[in-house]
């Protein structure tokens, strides 16, 4: 099913949740809307499973408008964080609730629960209550009673934030074959861009109530539109170095810096965006940004090395470096932002 959202606004008293919000997400896609706590995702989702009523703008489901469909003919399914699974039911009947609400055959009933319990590999837990579920098996009930109805529209509010590292990513995994075996579109909340990265085939990225940039993975990555797309996607965050564009040519701290200008650069000072994974660490030369070592985080295949870069260079920059690289607080080496290097150049808005 096709999502359009024109212009939509939500307003709680003098707080605007969500600012003008205009997205049009294609059949069969997973959406991540990613942003920071409080910029409006959950507010858009809410709006999207027919929740919350838009103060202003129109919500579209395959070119008819939503915006009066009460959630029940919306023919969406809602997993939450808390999967809010029925205490007191089976595995079986809390799946074969939305059924029973439908007043289906009970053979009908079994068939699907079945082959749904069997999609997201419960089925060997049916006769079972919540308590008696690990959180990833309540998880993947709670994705079986959201899509039993074979819904056009599969909403995920930040559904595996309950779950503990390892089996987050397994579930993410599981989310994405299960929503690619049925072809569903899904949208799914989330603030943590890995997960976004991860298991979405297109990211909405919000800030106060707006989209701020859209677009796959990799491109956000790649080629953000703008200074906060760069600094929210990408772990460990983008380094940003204070530069200097005169005539042709970009400078760091008077060392050449060589990568295209955007045709909006003009003379002056400019930011410089710079992933870490671009930065080589190197021992102290010409022809290098010089810097001091302040942090060292050793994550076990290699280590982060925070550097204050440069005389005036602008904030301290990350580097990966090879775990036995010497790199000791207060000494070490230099960064080098040399020839070669794929650098992102970044303009402030107002340049
Ligand atoms: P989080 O990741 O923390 O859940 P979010 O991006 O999902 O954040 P929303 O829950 O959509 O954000 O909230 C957006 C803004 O609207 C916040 O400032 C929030 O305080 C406000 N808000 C949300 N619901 C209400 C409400 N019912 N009444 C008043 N303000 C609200």
């Amino acid at each position: 099913m096709r999502i359009r959202l024109d212009g939509v606004t939500k307003r709680f008293g003098a707080v605007t949740a969500v600012d003008g919000l205009t997205l049009d997400l294609e059949p069969g896609r997973l959406v991540a809307l990613l942003g920071p706590s409080g910029c409006g995702k959950s507010t858009t989702l809410y709006m999207l499973a027919g929740v919350l009523r838009p103060t202003a703008g129109d919500i579209y489901f395959d070119d008819v408008r939503v915006n009066d469909v009460p959630p029940q003919r919306r023919n969406v399914g809602m997993v939450f964080q808390s999967y809010a699974l029925y205490p007191h039911m089976t595995v079986f009947e809390n799946i074969a609730f939305p059924l029973r609400m439908q007043k289906l055959p009970e053979g009908e009933i079994r068939r699907r629960v079945r082959e749904m319990a069997e999609l997201v590999q419960v089925d060997a837990l049916l006769d079972r209550r919540p308590e008696q579920l690990s959180g990833g098996q309540q998880q993947r009930v709670a994705l079986a009673r959201a899509l039993v109805k074979r819904p056009a529209l599969l909403l995920l509010d930040e559904p595996l934030s309950n779950l503990d590292a390892q089996l987050r990513q397994a579930m993410r995994a599981e989310i994405r074959r299960i929503q690619r075996e049925l072809g569903v579109t899904a949208v799914l909340v989330t603030h943590d861009q890995t997960e976004a990265m991860t298991i979405a085939d297109w990211v909405v990225l919000m800030n106060a109530g707006r989209c701020v940039a859209q677009g796959t993975p990799y491109e956000l990555y790649q080629t953000p539109p703008n200074r906060f797309t760069a600094s929210f996607i990408g772990h460990p965050p983008m380094n940003w170095l204070q530069g200097r564009v005169s005539g042709t040519r970009l400078q760091v701290d008077g060392l050449p810096v060589y990568l295209p200008l955007p045709a909006a650069a003009r003379d002056g000072e400019v930011e410089i965006g710079i992933r870490p994974h671009h930065v080589q660490l190197v021992a102290p030369g010409k022809g290098h940004l010089d810097g001091v070592v302040t942090m060292v985080e050793l994550l076990g295949h290699e280590k982060l090395v925070t550097v204050e870069a440069g005389r005036g260079a602008g904030a301290p920059a990350v580097a990966p470096a090879a775990p036995d690289q010497g790199a000791v607080p207060g000494q070490g080496p230099a960064a080098g932002a040399g020839d070669g290097l794929r650098l992102q150049a970044l303009v402030p808005a107002d340049a």
